[in-house]
């Protein structure tokens, strides 16, 4: 897909000034935030679109060398990201949102020398009862916290980090590449502006360390699988000082031996003899809240679904209460006794002949409708 025109995406002229930008960044950065837009591929894509669209125009160089060559500018690896945090934790707790998320609103990364922790994400498993009606889990993640030996500053007891003289503490250096300078994070201190002499011995210089801590979730009533939380602040620790990122509770339900969830509807099977399908009757089916009765009209085929209004899923976004839709199969008796085989044989008996069709309607139309391919074909 071809790359949209920054302007465009952020919708404004190419005239803008650094506010106009700024403005247009942070409202359309609130619509499509995916926060607000769980679970929406499309906003996600938009969301991450604007970010990039404002990085580049939010800084005067970039805007310019955008200005004169447009999106060729920043092809081939030219200016990459700043990296978002670093080291993503154990298999399973990649910095998959470091990127989109990393930083939100106001400020972003430039005036914030060490890194905003990395975010983390914890696959949780629910039934199909727990995600329905809300539950809290106590859930037990590895993250880094803020080293209490040297609250955070890397630096060994007694001592603290210097200025770093290569970059004089801003932790960027400018480079000429090609057409244009490009700012790059600072090769010796790595973007932090700071030097640690003699690193702490616990944290080894890295402010941070490693810790198991015990969370309780609280799952919200109605949540369903690709439904995300955010814990804001309980992901990793920064670096020296800086923010923690956020942790996201990734939902998953497990499949569940009765119902099935479409949305807010649940859906189920039940079968049903063959002597209520022909005459009506009343059934039990299963709700997530207990047994409900049922009525089954006379004649009623088999495949056919009965919607229950409201047994579904009430949503976890809004008020809206889901349908229970059952679909009722006709089954066909077994372990027949002589009785039973000799009443089904005359029912059976009474179904043959010109008489018997009336009973029969959807065979009736299937054989004649038999009976004209055949005949078609010889003619
Ligand atoms: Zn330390
Ligand atoms: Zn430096």
């Amino acid at each position: 897909m071809a790359k949209r025109d920054f302007y465009e995406v952020l919708g404004v002229a190419k005239s803008a000034d650094e506010k106009e930008i700024k403005r247009a960044y942070k409202r359309l950065a609130m619509k499509y935030h995916p926060d607000r837009n769980q679970g929406d591929k499309e906003s996600e894509t938009k969301f991450k679109e604007i970010k990039e669209a404002y990085e580049i125009l939010s800084d005067a160089q970039k805007r310019a060398a955008y200005d004169q060559y447009g999106h060729a500018a920043f092809e081939q690896g030219g200016f990459g990201g700043q990296g978002g945090g670093g080291f993503g934790g154990g298999a399973d707790f990649g910095d998959i949102f470091g990127d989109v998320f990393g930083d939100i609103f106001g400020g972003g990364r430039r005036q914030q020398r060490a890194a905003r922790g990395s975010d983390l994400q914890y696959n949780m498993e629910l039934t199909l009862e727990e995600a329905v009606r809300g539950v809290s889990k106590e859930i037990r993640i590895p993250t880094l916290e803020i080293c209490d030996k040297c609250h955070g500053s890397g630096a060994k007891e007694g001592t603290s980090a210097e200025t770093c003289s290569t970059c004089h503490g801003a932790g960027q250096v400018h480079l000429r590449q090609g057409f244009f300078t490009v700012q790059q994070a600072c090769p010796t201190c790595h973007g932090r502006g700071k030097i640690i002499k003699e690193p702490c011995s616990k944290c080894h210089g890295d402010g941070r360390v490693e810790r198991y801590k015990t969370l309780s979730v609280k799952i919200p009533a109605g949540v369903d699988t690709g439904d995300r939380i955010r814990l804001s602040g309980e992901g990793e620790a920064g670096e020296h000082g800086a923010p923690s990122g956020d942790l996201y509770v990734q939902v998953h339900v497990r499949q569940h031996n009765i119902f099935e969830r479409d949305g807010n509807d649940l859906y189920c099977e039940v079968p049903i003899n063959f002597a209520i399908a022909a005459l009506g009757g009343e059934i039990e089916v299963p709700t997530l809240d207990g047994r409900v009765k049922l009525k089954i009209p006379a004649e009623t085929q088999t495949g056919k679904m009965f919607r229950m209004k409201g047994k579904g899923v009430k949503s976890v976004r809004s008020n809206a209460i889901g349908d229970l839709m059952c679909r009722v199969v006709v089954e066909t008796p077994v372990k027949l006794n002589e009785k039973q085989k000799e009443l089904i044989q005359q029912l059976g008996e009474s179904f043959g002949g010109k008489s018997g069709e009336k009973n029969t309607p959807r065979s009736k139309s299937f054989l004649d409708g038999v009976k004209k391919f055949f005949d078609d074909l010889t003619k």
